[in-house]
C-alpha cells in the first residue's frame, strides 16, 4: 500500500459528480486485495467509503449541487431501475463501483441516484458518524434488517451459542464471509430464524442437506447502503445514533499504508483517513 499523486479526477459523463472528500477511511473487505487473497495484477486505487463536498455536478445532475454535503454508497446506483425501486440499489441495472475514494477528490457516477446531501453542512465532530453511513453503518443495519432483527428478539453474535440455552438465536448476522463464519451462522441459528450475511464470501459452500434440515431464512449479500441513507442521516444529524466511535485510529491520507497495517495486524478496528 502506497501514497502517491494521480491525476485529478473530472466529469466524464453529464450524470457525474466530482466530490472534494472530508473524510475516508479502510473497509474490513479491502484487507481481502492487501492480503493477497484477493489477487491484485496491477496498481489499483482503493476505497469505497467517502463523504464530502460537491465540487462540481455534470450538466444532468438536478438533485444536488456543488457546495452541499453528501454521502453515497460504494455501488453507485441510478435509484430508478426496477432493482432500485423495490430498495436493491446494489442491484442496481446500472450499478458502478466506487473503487478510488481513499483520495482527496473522487468522481462519483449516476450522482443523481448515488449521492444523499445532509441538511446542511456538517460540523466537523458529526463527520465520521456520517461516513460510517457509507458503508460499515449502513451494511449493519442491512445485516440485521435482513436477519429480521425486531425489538425483543434473540440476536446472535457468532461465537456466543451457549448463550441462547442451544436453542439458537432468531436472528443472527453474519460479518466475516468466510466458511467458518458462515457455516456458525446458520448453525447458531433457531428453525425458523434468519440468518443476515453482508460478510464479502470467500470460499464459502454450502450443504444443501444442512441447510434442508436447518429451517433458516438466509438473506445478504452487497448491502443497498443508498436505501438506508435518508433515514440513517436523520438519525446522525438529530443525534440519535453516533456510529464513529467505529473509528479507533485516524491518520492524514498520505500515512494510508500505516492505517492497512494497523487494521491487517489488529492494532486497529478501522481507520479514518483525512486528506
Ligand atoms: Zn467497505
Ligand atoms: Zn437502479
Amino acid at each position: 500500500m502506497r501514497f502517491e499523486e494521480r491525476e485529478v479526477p473530472k466529469i466524464i459523463k453529464p450524470t457525474d459528480a466530482i466530490i472534494r472528500i472530508s473524510a475516508t477511511c479502510v473497509c474490513g473487505s479491502d484487507l481481502w486485495p492487501y492480503r493477497g487473497i484477493n489477487p491484485i495484477p496491477q496498481p489499483t486505487p482503493m476505497g469505497h467509503e467517502y463523504c464530502g463536498i460537491v465540487e462540481e455536478v455534470g450538466s444532468a445532475v438536478t438533485s444536488i449541487k456543488p457546495g452541499q454535503f453528501v454521502i453515497g454508497s460504494f455501488f453507485a446506483s441510478d435509484n430508478n431501475c426496477p432493482n432500485c425501486q423495490i430498495g436493491y440499489q446494489s442491484s442496481c441495472q446500472h450499478k458502478e463501483f466506487v473503487g478510488d475514494a481513499q483520495a482527496p477528490v473522487v468522481r462519483i457516477p449516476l450522482a443523481n441516484g448515488t449521492l444523499v446531501a445532509t441538511p446542511d453542512v456538517p460540523s466537523a465532530d458529526m463527520i465520521p458518524s456520517l461516513l460510517t453511513l457509507s458503508d460499515v453503518m449502513g451494511t449493519g443495519w442491512f445485516a440485521a434488517d435482513a436477519a429480521n432483527v425486531k425489538p425483543g428478539a434473540t440476536v446472535a453474535v457468532v461465537g456466543d451459542k451457549d448463550l441462547t440455552a442451544g436453542i439458537g438465536a432468531d436472528s443472527v448476522l453474519e460479518c466475516v464471509g468466510t466458511q467458518e463464519s458462515m457455516a456458525q451462522a446458520i448453525r447458531s441459528t433457531r428453525p425458523g430464524g434468519s440468518v443476515g450475511y453482508v460478510g464479502v464470501p470467500h470460499g464459502v459452500e454450502l450443504n444443501g442437506e444442512e441447510l434442508f434440515y436447518a429451517h433458516v431464512h438466509l438473506h445478504g449479500g452487497p448491502a443497498p447502503v443508498r436505501r438506508y441513507l435518508p433515514e440513517l442521516i436523520d438519525l446522525v444529524w438529530n443525534g440519535k445514533i453516533n456510529p464513529g466511535k467505529v473509528f479507533d485510529l485516524t491518520l492524514p491520507l498520505d500515512q494510508v499504508a500505516e492505517g492497512y497495517r494497523a487494521m491487517d495486524e489488529r492494532r486497529a478496528i478501522k481507520t479514518l483517513l483525512r486528506p
